[in-house]
């Protein structure tokens, strides 16, 4: 099972993804998750990403691309694998192509989780990470919209996109991805 998440900031991309990958026994892979460990760690990465995270930018995609693809060629992603934060724009999402047709991999589907922006907003502030202020949420709301939001139309070309409302209670939200899954 090889699964893309995708969907604004808040949406839920994390928890679902989280149950997901317990439930099908595959990983969870986070780019938001490696950025902030790394942060923590204060690695070469973390240091590089920092600014970025911290204003509500995508971090460049020459810190992301290589990652992603050491990860997807370490050895529990064999039985597939759930990628959470990653693509995040158009070259992302190309890249990805490459590189599965090179590991001859192929996406299951692209999970896309649907919420209003009024509830992202609430749901952001109420989560309390360091980059859930008021600026740096709005700027992420923004860079989603311009850079993010197109790769939705990327999946819907390759037929892989499936679109689930994000803004029912969780439980309800697993229950319709598992079964758009298993169709
Ligand atoms: P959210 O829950 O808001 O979607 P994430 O945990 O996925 O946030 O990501 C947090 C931050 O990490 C992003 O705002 C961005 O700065 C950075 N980031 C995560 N994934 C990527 C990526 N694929 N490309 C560039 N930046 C990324």
């Amino acid at each position: 099972m090889k699964l893309i998440f995708l969907g604004p900031p808040g949406a839920g991309k994390g928890t679902q993804a989280k149950l997901l990958a317990e439930s099908y026994s595959i990983p969870h892979i986070s780019t938001g998750e490696i950025l902030r460990a790394a942060i923590a760690k204060e690695t070469d990465l973390g240091k590089q990403a920092q600014a970025f995270v911290d204003r509500g930018e995508l971090v460049p995609d020459a810190l992301i691309l290589d990652l992603i693809r050491a990860r997807l060629q370490e050895s529990d992603t064999q039985q597939g694998w759930i990628l959470d934060g990653f693509p995040r724009n158009v070259s992302q999402a190309e890249f990805l192509e490459k590189l599965l047709a090179e590991l001859n991999q192929n996406c299951d589907h692209a999970l896309n989780l649907e919420v209003p922006d009024a509830v992202l907003v609430q749901r952001l502030l109420g989560r309390g990470r360091k980059d859930d202020n008021e600026s740096t949420i709005s700027r992420r709301l923004d860079v989603y919209r311009e850079q993010t939001a197109p790769v939705i139309e990327f999946y819907k070309q390759q037929g892989a996109l499936v679109s689930v409302d994000g803004s029912q209670q969780m439980e309800d939200v697993t229950k319709n991805l598992k079964s758009c899954i298993s169709v």
